[in-house]
């Protein structure tokens, strides 16, 4: 497939591996964890990263849509999956079809679900979502005992968990983290009290798995910690993760240019000297973030080289040695090359936003090429990219 382009990303799976068993790693025998694959996976493709996720010991997976459910359904995965907030009522009888949990947190809402459980014959798992705080989605935890004990008389519903969600957990040893988690067991505490059964009890995303050890419970949920990214500079020393995107691409065109001629769109880089330009295939379009313009780098022959004036929908321009890079030389945006390494934090920092955000752009448009490198097989013949050799045309 990369034939058809010389941009794409490389998803490697053993990374993924790496870090579901990092992150177990991090956890007290028994408690589960949820591989979080909304998104497609923040970008990486989410049935093959589901799949590695799950060999490396994920016990649940969570999605944010209907549809991102469905599609690992379709896939052959029977892992239990979360759908993290209420979906329109109008999908619920293919979700009890395909086995798919929802989360609830309005009883009119658990009343159409057992309507529709009825209707199908069948059971309709959900998860009751508890707000602590971050005030998105959730019963207040005033409401959710009383809510809870309403839905016990509505057929056809199995209570299988109860959750909640941190705003601030990426901030060590923040009050309002701690805040939420005390406000979160008092509310399960009293569901207990009214004789429910709250089942797999969860709370934590990736921040607080790493950080917040006393929050883990009965499982966590990771999504970006899956994906070898920090969630904060505190978890660099307290988990060993290793990056699972990198975005490649091969000069497109390379050409000199003279003392003060303009470079882009508005012609916002000028050359300072004679110098020569290389043009990569990809752009904002692909989530080479446009706000990051003349802020990037990357790696051609394991030397960091400039992104130079704006980035184009389609294209990017670096400032290169001259007489060194010829059409078809392999650069890496994000990812290794010579013992040199570019973070997708460095991008998104001069993005100014945040990794997930990153990630999630990058995986729209780009091809994926699936790499293993515990298997060291790779899902298409792409030795050409690992030489220092120019592909041809
Ligand atoms: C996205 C999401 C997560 C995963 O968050 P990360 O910080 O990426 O690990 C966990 N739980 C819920 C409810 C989410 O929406």
């Amino acid at each position: 497939m990369t034939d058809h382009r010389w941009a794409w990303t490389e998803i490697d799976l053993a990374a993924v591996r790496h870090n579901v068993r990092a992150l177990r790693g991090l956890l007290a025998p028994g408690v589960e964890f949820m591989a979080v694959v909304k998104a497609d996976a923040y970008g990486h493709g989410a049935v093959p990263v589901a799949e590695a996720a799950i060999e490396a010991g994920a016990s649940a997976l969570g999605v944010a849509t209907a549809d991102e459910a469905l599609e690992l359904r379709e896939a052959g995965i029977v892992t239990p999956i979360l759908i993290f907030s209420q979906p329109p009522l109008t999908v619920l009888g293919e979700l009890i079809d395909a086995d798919i949990a929802v989360t609830a947190y309005e009883l009119d809402f658990l009343a159409a679900l057992s309507g529709e459980a009825t209707l199908h014959n069948a059971t309709a798992a959900y998860h009751f979502k508890v707000d602590s705080g971050m005030h998105r989605v959730g019963a207040t935890p005033a409401d959710a005992p009383y809510i809870l004990q309403e839905a016990a008389h509505l057929p056809g519903l199995a209570l299988e968990g109860v959750f909640t969600h941190f705003a601030t957990a990426d901030i060590p040893g923040d009050w309002d983290a701690a805040a939420q988690l005390a406000a979160f067991t008092d509310t399960v505490a009293a569901m207990r009290s009214n004789g429910i059964n709250a089942g797999v009890v969860h709370a934590c995303n990736s921040p607080a798995t790493i950080l917040m050890p006393e929050a883990h419970l009965d499982m966590v949920r990771c999504g970006l910690a899956l994906y070898g990214l920090h969630p904060a500079e505190a978890s660099r020393k307290l988990v060993d993760l290793h990056p699972v995107m990198a975005v490649k691409a091969r000069a497109g065109f390379v050409k000199p240019v003279s003392i003060g001629d303009g470079v882009s769109y508005g012609m916002t880089w000028r050359a300072f000297q004679s110098t020569e330009i290389a043009t990569l295939p990809l752009g904002y379009a692909d989530g080479i973030p446009r706000s990051a313009s003349g802020k990037m780098s990357a790696l051609v022959h394991g030397q960091r080289v400039p992104q130079v004036g704006r980035v184009c929908m389609d294209q990017c321009m670096f400032e290169v040695p001259a007489g060194e890079v010829t059409r078809g030389h392999e650069f890496v945006l994000i990812g290794e090359q010579g013992g040199e390494r570019i973070l997708m934090d460095e991008v998104s920092d001069a993005a100014q936003t945040i990794t997930h955000e990153t990630a999630c752009a990058l995986g729209r448009r780009l091809e994926h090429v699936f790499v293993d490198h515990d298997a060291d097989n790779m899902s298409s013949d792409f030795s050409g990219a690992q030489s220092a050799e120019p592909a041809r045309w």
